[in-house]
């Protein structure tokens, strides 16, 4: 038995995606920037790409630079607009509860003087949009706030905020909303979020991995980060990987379609879930209890190794994680869970589990049997200490 409780790291490839990029991998391999037929068959597909993922967001075809994926789009959002808008000023305002993406490319910006701005936020995880607008300044050129968190679930009032930038933020002042792990399950409106940029990624809604967009409102002026030819309107310059655009946009456009059933679905699966980890002793709730992604369970428990949590559920063939897939080797505790008020030894003990389009029933059902079980081993102190069954004993 094996059942994927991870989405929030990356999501299954879906099946109409797959089809629609195949072509893409074999006999349609041409340059999108070819002038004959194979490219411009390429260029059709590229630009039906643009549309699909701009129609999913309420933007433009022209407003949509494809890129990589998530981390690509958000450091070519901040250094683009930090270096463009270098001569207005060098304050940038983001939250303690970025992903490293955002956090690490300002570190990296701090390096060249410019100021960074981390704000807090409560024991949810939530940024008050006063706390920006307190820290927005003549100076200010960048306001970054995500759209969701990936590690606890939480929404953010986004719309709040970007009208605060627009209300206080001096001219120019652009509004990154880093929507990565929100997008395949809550509407997106790019005007209604006041959002002058936006990132996406395709693996995180069904889609394949190493593909996604930046979102740049029409008129807003960054400075490219790639330098070569003049692909995506010398926004992000290299050859377009077609494939990659193409099963995005399909899987972006059916996320869409299908979020109001799919969102019924996976709630109510993950309440289930929820109501029987909870039930547990030493069992507690991280993140928002009502103003949470649907598809995200995330808890400490008391005096437990999240890392050696995940190894046991691992074993016995649940796949979860102890936050963000991008900081797993690393022993340092959840820069989210710190910056949420919970002490070192408390966010020690986090697990995250994360359902998605293609989670069932009966793996929940299952679920539900095992992970109270190995919660309530794995304090310290439980009674039974579970031996593996490769036969060695997992430190609890
Ligand atoms: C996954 C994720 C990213 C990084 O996206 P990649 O496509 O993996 O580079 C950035 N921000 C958030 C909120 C994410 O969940």
């Amino acid at each position: 038995m094996s059942i994927y409780l991870d989405h929030a790291a990356t999501t299954p490839l879906r099946q109409e995606a797959l089809e629609a990029m195949l072509p893409y991998l074999g006999g349609e391999f041409g340059n999108p920037s070819s002038p004959h037929s194979y490219g411009r068959r390429a260029r059709a597909a590229l630009d039906e790409a643009h549309e699909r993922i701009a129609r999913a967001i309420g933007a433009g075809p022209r407003e949509i630079v494809l890129t990589s994926g998530g981390t690509e789009a958000i450091n070519l959002a901040l250094k683009g607009a930090a270096w463009a808008g270098k001569g207005r000023g060098h304050r940038i305002v983001t939250s303690a509860v970025e992903h490293h993406a955002v956090l690490h490319a300002l570190q990296h910006l701090e390096k060249f003087g410019f100021e960074i701005a981390e704000l807090p936020v409560d024991r949810y995880g939530r940024v008050d949009p006063d706390h920006v607008a307190a820290a927005i300044t003549e100076r200010t050129t960048v306001v970054a706030i995500q759209l969701a968190n990936n590690e606890v679930g939480t929404i953010q009032p986004v719309a709040a905020i970007g009208k605060v930038v627009r209300e206080k933020g001096p001219k120019g002042c652009l509004f990154l909303v880093d929507a990565v792990a929100g997008a395949a399950w809550l509407p997106i409106d790019v005007e209604e979020l006041g959002a002058d940029m936006l990132a996406l990624a395709g693996h995180k809604l069904d889609g394949p991995k190493g593909v996604g967009a930046l979102y740049l409102k029409k008129g807003t002026h960054i400075l490219a980060q790639l330098q070569g030819g003049n692909q995506e309107r010398f926004r992000r310059a290299g050859t377009e990987d077609v494939a990659g655009a193409v099963g995005m946009g399909v899987a972006f456009e059916l996320a869409v379609a299908e979020r109001d059933a799919t969102v019924k679905r996976v709630r109510k699966l993950r309440d289930r879930l929820r109501a029987a980890v909870l039930a547990g002793d030493g069992v507690e709730l991280t993140g928002h209890p009502r103003d949470r992604l649907p598809n995200v369970l995330s808890v400490v428990v008391g005096d437990a190794d999240g890392a050696a949590i995940v190894v046991k559920l691992d074993l016995a063939g649940i796949a979860g994680s102890v936050g963000s897939a991008c900081t797993t080797g690393s022993t340092e505790p959840s820069h989210v869970l710190t910056a949420m008020g919970y002490p070192d030894d408390e966010a020690r003990g986090s697990l995250r589990l994360s359902l998605g389009r293609s989670t069932t029933e009966a793996e929940i059902d299952a679920a539900i049997e095992i992970v109270p079980r190995i919660l309530a081993e794995s304090r310290v102190g439980a009674a039974v200490i579970a031996a593996d069954p490769l036969g060695q004993a997992v430190a609890s």
